[in-house]
């Protein structure tokens, strides 16, 4: 039986949570002058010393207006943003946890998140006030622990930096052992896992403070280099960006550049405005830095890497990419329930097409259907161990059974091989998951709401790859009801049925209709049936 290992010595156990971790240590209280994030657009800085003061005024505020206590959970409803720290650590340093939502999601996305988290305080923006009223009206959160980032008040919603940053500090709330901070919650961000709605991934403070380590352990050279300047646009709310952008390079002391989204005008003024030297990206970035001319026009000379996750990297696309702009580009590969990262390809090592190596204490095994671990080169699914690995979704001790066995094993849904040097190739995906240019998309969401509309009988969603977006992108198949048309008008009214409900990057995008969904005696969905039919197209 193959259980293969890293070849990176170990990274401590965790002795502090984050906030002891990145605010609280000698080390990182030895410059406080220094400027953590910037935003990219206004020139805005926070340093250490700033954004230490804000979080911990702001869990005091948290405790003395909201009546926040230990456990509570607070959900974040916000592009990123320069300040996106503070209520994010001051939640943390109250003993809280934070739970961070898309800012683009409809009333009932937010509503789902608010709902299953609990979410005692809500901190949005001005651009989606309207939504998360609408959200919070629906779980029924008071208005009065909603607040807005920014200066003014909108719509009568306080801002949080007028109501909650009083003048009294919090010390933040500290951990009795080890285990405590193995087990207590940080955050909450949401996957479908393999099968399934979206659920809450139970992240703990020592899951974080570990993946960060893991994580810098390989990206060493990286942040040591004195004049590393980050760029963050990647979404903070996602496990990618949360970790990787916003805490890793925090806690190596390296500025992080903030843009509140991708677009591409943005990302390469700011890569050339300040000199920005490294940058985490998703496939469909790198497809424009591959193919737009438009990016002639600026000097993006001192970039000099750039990570890919979240999604398959085609490695022709990163070869062009790596040719084009003289530049490395490096695969890494993660998933929420890992915090995220598993492997990355060190910058001495890359072999094309993989996904690199397991980053320290990271145990792996490929897996046949039966279960048993097989051995290098073998195709299987992958299962993962280690410090990492959630504590289990939130309120679904079921759905957590069924991935995280009794040997402690997370079980990823993904397909994998893994050669004699340990490089990992994610060849393949075996659970329902779609994911659009690194968005999870959960088919089950989207079935759900197909079959409320009265002229669908049955219906199943998959993914299929579109070449041209690079990004798998969602199908329904749709079994109509007896007397309904199966044409144009047909297929348009319910993609726009579903498009009204879910955010943009979840809308069906082709749409087939069958005669009947192939389903298993238990009446399971046979997506491998509807997959294999479309390699077959
Ligand atoms: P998420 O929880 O949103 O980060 O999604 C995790 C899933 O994204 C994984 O289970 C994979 O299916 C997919 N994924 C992430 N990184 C990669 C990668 N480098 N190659 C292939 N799939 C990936």
């Amino acid at each position: 039986m193959t259980v293969f290992t890293s070849t990176y010595p170990s990274v401590p156990e965790p002795q502090t949570g984050i906030v002891q971790t990145l605010f609280e240590s000698k080390e990182q209280n030895q410059n406080p002058d220094r400027v953590c994030y910037i935003d990219a657009l206004s020139g805005r800085e926070i340093t250490f010393r700033q954004l230490k003061d804000m979080a911990y005024r702001f869990a005091a505020g948290l405790q003395d207006v909201c009546g926040f206590k230990k456990g509570d959970v607070l959900a974040m409803y916000a592009p990123n943003l320069v300040d996106y720290g503070v209520p994010l650590f001051g939640t943390l340093a109250a003993g809280g946890t934070v739970s961070p939502a898309n800012p683009a999601y409809t009333k009932e996305e937010l509503a789902h998140q608010l709902g299953e988290t609990k979410a005692k305080v809500l901190v949005a923006h001005a651009s989606n006030i309207d939504t998360a009223f609408a959200a919070a009206d629906i779980v029924g959160l008071s208005r009065s622990n909603i607040f807005v980032f920014g200066e003014e008040i909108v719509k009568g919603v306080q801002p949080y930096v007028k109501v909650l940053l009083g003048a009294r500090l919090a010390s933040p709330v500290g951990f009795e052992s080890t285990e405590q901070i193995r087990e207590t919650l940080a955050f909450l961000c949401f996957s479908s896992g393999t099968t399934g709605k979206s659920k809450g991934v139970m992240t703990t403070h020592g899951n974080m403070v570990s993946n960060i380590w893991q994580y810098c352990a390989v990206e060493k050279d990286i942040y040591e280099s004195k004049d590393a300047r980050i760029l963050a646009v990647l979404p903070f709310f996602h496990i990618y960006g949360l970790t990787v952008v916003l805490h890793a390079p925090f806690y190596m002391q390296r500025p992080v550049y903030i843009l509140p989204r991708f677009d591409l005008e943005n990302f390469c003024t700011t890569i050339q405005k300040y000199k920005i030297t490294f940058a985490c990206v998703v496939p469909p970035i790198l497809l424009l830095l591959a193919k737009s001319p438009a990016i002639d026009k600026y000097d993006l000379s001192s970039l000099k890497t750039v990570v890919s996750g979240a999604a398959p990297l085609d490695a022709a696309l990163a070869a062009e990419v790596q040719q084009r702009h003289n530049l490395l580009v490096k695969q890494a590969y993660g998933l929420t329930e890992t915090t995220p990262v598993v492997c990355i390809q060190p910058g001495h090592d890359i072999v094309p097409g993989s996904s690199g190596v397991l980053v320290p204490d990271m145990l792996a095994k490929v897996v046949d259907e039966n279960g048993k671990a097989l051995g290098v080169g073998e195709r299987g699914e992958l299962w993962l161990k280690g410090p990492n690995i959630m504590k289990g979704y939130l309120n679904r001790p079921e759905e957590t059974a069924n991935c995280l066995d009794e040997e402690k094993y997370f079980h990823t849904g993904d397909v994998a091989i893994i050669d004699e040097k340990g490089h990992i190739f994610i060849v393949d995906r075996i659970k329902e998951l779609i994911k659009y240019k690194g968005f999870q998309v959960a088919p089950a969401e989207l079935e759900g709401i197909l079959l409320k509309h009265p002229n669908v009988a049955d219906c199943a969603v998959i993914g299929v790859y579109d070449h041209e977006q690079v990004t798998e992108i969602p199908r329904a198949y749709i079994v109509t009801k007896p007397g309904v048309e199966q044409n144009e008008k047909t297929s348009e009214e319910l993609k726009r049925f579903v498009a009204e409900k879910v955010i943009n990057y979840k809308r069906i995008q082709s749409l087939m209709f069958r005669e009947q969904i192939p389903k298993s005696a238990t009446g399971k969905i046979l997506r491998n049936v509807l997959r294999k039919e479309v390699k077959e197209e």
